[in-house]
């Protein structure tokens, strides 16, 4: 038994906001804003470069790094932070692409997230050796997975419709014809239950902005399987990669573990924040919250289609083959979300359509979901979305 869910007295949400957004933006952890300023003003003020040493700076990345590894089920030191995910993803489509030499497909899907599909497409042109990026759509990808291809690269959970590819099964036909897998786990991480181990995949990337709330611009994510790390060649061979970064070497020569997938210098405010936020899964046992978010999203959906019937189901409606998140389709989704964000839900919109919701049981209450949903169904039956305030688009919808 894990620690009972929700724990909403470990996050600062604003009074009066039911937050279904949470797999886009995570919410404000309480001890976040302390360490923030910890990290300002003690650390960096008062010890100023000593700082790396005496205020633990430089062990950061690492300490977290094996923190994030446990919730996604992978070993101590298979997990390196750092830099963003699409960063992290032109990693290790490099790194794979390097142990198939003599094959130029890459394979991932046309529900991927852009950014992926852009870090691949800047990739190949950078290599300039004739690679190919191929995009079927998801529920084809199974069977596009042929003796051609290099690399899998997928993400696991749709970020539109919340759609969950069998990661296994998946992972077991890349390996029976000889490719290697890259699984993205950004919509994936702190929503369900991840083993990496288990799965045999030889990547695994993400971020921590979304369900692991720390905050804008958090750190990335990369795993790699601890039994070919020695073999990976590092595309962006960054000195803190480096085996000893303080030699001063004047050759590249990669660090041991999943350190070497490491570019720069660490974010350690955005560390320091993450560390914090990632206490409030302490004690969670996944596999409750699964449980919690798939309740949680079943009744959202039920509550939904009972009162707004120009809604259309636009995600799984079997819990099982969806991630943490709904969305629903409406001609007119963006001006209706504003609408409905003005009334204290907050979602998100995601073009051309998609009305989408997410769900986080570490602190959202099955009372949140019936008083969201009575909010959604009075924009809708009332259509307060016409009116013109909400026709303005904002740059980030
Ligand atoms: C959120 C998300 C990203 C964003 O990448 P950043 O570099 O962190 O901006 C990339 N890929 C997927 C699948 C995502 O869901």
């Amino acid at each position: 038994m894990g620690v009972s869910l929700p724990r909403k007295e470990l996050f600062d949400v604003p009074e009066g906001v039911i937050y279904l957004d949470g797999n886009s933006l995570g919410v404000l952890p309480k001890g976040a804003a302390e360490r923030a300023q910890k990290t300002i003003t003690e650390e960096w003020g008062g010890q100023l470069i000593k700082a790396w040493n005496t205020a633990g700076w430089m062990a950061l990345p690492q300490v977290v790094g094996d923190r994030l590894a446990d919730l996604i089920g992978a070993p101590a030191g298979s997990v390196a932070t750092g830099d963003t995910l699409s960063i992290k993803v032109y990693q290790a489509l490099a790194a794979a692409l390097k142990m198939r030499p003599d094959r130029k497909v890459i394979l991932s899907d046309n529900g991927n997230f852009p950014s992926d599909l852009y870090m691949a497409e800047g990739l190949i042109k950078t290599l300039d050796q004739d690679y190919e990026l191929r995009t079927p759509a998801p529920e084809d990808v199974a069977e596009a997975i042929t003796e051609e291809v290099a690399v899998v690269m997928l993400t696991q959970v749709d970020y539109r419709s919340g759609r969950m590819h069998d990661m296994d099964a998946i992972t077991k036909r890349a390996h029976e014809v000889g490719a290697v897998m890259i699984w993205d786990l950004a919509h994936s991480a702190g929503a369900v239950q991840v083993d990496m181990a288990g799965s045999n995949a030889e990547f695994a990337v993400g971020c921590t902005y979304k369900y692991l709330n720390g905050g804008p611009g958090a750190p990335a994510f990369i795993y790699v399987r601890p039994d070919i790390v020695k073999n990976i060649e590092p595309a962006l061979s960054g000195w803190l990669g480096h085996d000893a970064p303080f030699a001063m070497e004047l050759n590249y020569r990669p660090a041991s573990a999943t350190e070497r997938m490491r570019v720069g210098t660490p974010p350690i405010l955005q560390l320091g924040v993450l560390q914090e936020a990632l206490k409030a899964w302490d004690g969670v046992d996944m596999a409750e919250l699964r449980a919690a978010s798939q309740r949680l999203s079943d009744l959202f959906i039920n509550e939904v289609e009972a009162r707004c019937p120009m809604l259309t189901l636009a995600s799984p409606r079997d819990a099982n083959a969806r991630g943490s998140q709904v969305s629903f389709a409406f001609e007119h989704g963006y001006p209706a979300m504003q609408a409905i964000i003005d009334r204290g839900v907050i979602g998100d919109f995601r073009a051309p359509n998609i009305m989408r919701f997410g769900f986080t049981p570490l602190y959202l209450d099955d009372a949140d979901i019936v008083a969201a949903a009575e909010i959604i169904e009075d924009v809708m039956s009332n259509e307060h979305w016409r009116e013109d305030k909400y026709n303005v688009r904002s740059r980030v919808t």
